[in-house]
């Protein structure tokens, strides 16, 4: 039976940069574990593809997200410069539609500041000078951050996978996890294909099932989860270029944890609109409402009194039906762009851009968990909730994972393989 130091399951994005990590601070033996054929193939390349700065980031309330988006930025621009991988710098505008929303931009511009940003690279312009920069957006103000840029965060996961291999990670692909046996000494952890595997710890990564995996382990019993698919339509070329920068709007809802539909300049060149945000019943309904007996399985095991409240809250609920209807109407979709691109047509958008699923915990109360959990078992560590800037963040975030494991006594850092980044420093920065 194969026998690892340290099993993380899941090689998205997340998994994959903390076993980059691994293998080259430490000389454990090490393996990422996913279902799929290949990495990256849930969320990590079904999401925007922009390099987001922290400006919208509440430095109280998720220091470690907006510090690690803020850091990353410069860690993958290497990656992709070295690697020719699409680095499209199209910037991002946000935009206010009344004066609520320009003082929610005033205070964004200080979190900005504060997250570690320049001042040069936030402006906060009044309608006419983004009428300059933009003559078909309208607005009453925005904050233009020329920082953003759009990628393919399928690509950059390849590059560091294969970083991480080289330094002897194993990628065990097309082995699911179905249960886990958790002894004193070691983890043992069984696959759908009836084969086991021995580890002394597990990092579970498994994005919009990795609270699943938390309660095989008998933890985050008191969470569920909710799952919301974010759907795009594909601008036609002749109408890609209304808009060449990314335009986002100050959410209309600020307490729930996922933002109104943008404009979006891809990195391959394409423009689209989205993502909406449709409760859909599992992390990987990517089409359509149930698509198989799996999903009926699901829905009975994972809606839970939690999931009952949130449904039974007015607000949710009229935003819910919004999004849905967005979903099923492009020209619903459209009017939400229309707000502040009103030359946006129903008809420039025919064609359906790849979907993707966010998983959102949902707290005992009913309301959303607005950061990412990180839950320690005895020889296990459950990352949760690693929802968007997570692409962005995820190579600091993961370095701030390795220190937290050394300071905890998981692990030593004790190697000194060939590095793409640098440990050290990034630690140092983020100090
Ligand atoms: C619509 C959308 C738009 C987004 N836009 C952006 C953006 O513009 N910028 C940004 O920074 N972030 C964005 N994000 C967020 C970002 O994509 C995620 O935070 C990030 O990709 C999460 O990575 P992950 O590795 O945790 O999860 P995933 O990429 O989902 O990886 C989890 C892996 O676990 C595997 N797995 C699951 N269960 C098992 C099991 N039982 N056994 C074995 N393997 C298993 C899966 O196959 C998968 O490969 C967006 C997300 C979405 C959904």
């Amino acid at each position: 039976m194969l026998k690892y130091d340290i099993a993380i399951i899941g090689s998205g994005i997340l998994g994959t940069t903390i076993s980059y990590w691994l293998s080259t601070l430490t000389t454990l033996k090490i393996c990422v574990i996913d279902k799929e054929h290949h990495e990256a193939m849930h969320a990590s390349s079904r999401n925007t593809g922009v390099i987001h700065s922290p400006f919208y980031i509440d430095p109280n309330k998720k220091k470690i997200a907006a510090k690690s988006a803020f850091l990353s930025y410069d860690l993958w621009k290497t990656m992709a410069i070295q690697n020719e991988v699409p680095w499209l710098e199209s910037g991002t505008i946000e935009v206010a539609l009344n004066e609520k929303q320009h003082n929610t931009l005033e205070k964004y511009l200080n979190w900005g500041i504060e997250n570690g940003l320049d001042k040069n690279e936030l402006h906060l312009f009044d309608r006419n000078q983004i009428s300059a920069k933009e003559p078909n957006v309208k607005c009453y103000s925005g904050i233009y951050c020329p920082r953003d840029v759009s990628t393919d965060y399928g690509i950059l996961t390849h590059i560091v996978k294969n970083h991480s291999a080289q330094n002897k990670t194993d990628f065990i692909f097309n082995f699911e996890v179905k249960n886990i046996v958790d002894s004193l000494d070691h983890i043992k952890l069984i696959f759908e294909n009836g084969k086991e595997l021995i580890t002394n710890f597990v990092i579970n990564c498994a994005g919009g099932n990795s609270l699943n995996i938390a309660q095989k382990f008998n933890l985050a019993s008191e969470y569920s989860h909710i799952n919301f698919r974010g759907e795009y339509m594909i601008a036609s070329n002749d109408h890609g270029n209304l808009v060449n920068t990314n335009i986002y709007s100050v959410p209309e809802f600020e307490e729930y944890p996922f933002l109104d539909p943008h404009w979006i300049k891809r990195s391959n060149g394409i423009t689209e609109i989205g993502p909406t945000a449709v409760p859909v019943l599992t992390p990987e309904t990517y089409d359509g409402c149930i698509s198989n007996f799996r999903d009926i399985f699901y829905l009975f095991k994972y809606i839970n009194k939690n999931t009952f409240k949130i449904l039974s809250n007015s607000d949710f609920l009229a935003l819910a039906s919004k999004e849905f209807l967005s979903s099923i109407s492009t020209t619903r979709l459209v009017n939400r762009i229309q707000k502040f691109i009103p030359d946006a047509d129903p008809k420039y958008f025919v064609n359906k851009g790849t979907a993707g699923i966010r998983s959102q915990i949902i707290l005992n109360d009913g309301t959303f968990m607005h950061d990412v959990l990180e839950l320690y078992g005895d020889n296990s560590l459950h990352i949760i909730n690693y929802n968007s800037p997570g692409a962005t963040g995820a190579p600091a975030y993961s370095a701030y994972i390795i220190t937290k494991l050394y300071e905890q006594g998981f692990i030593k850092l004790e190697n000194n393989a060939k590095n793409i980044w640098n440990y050290e420093k990034l630690v140092d920065a983020g100090n």
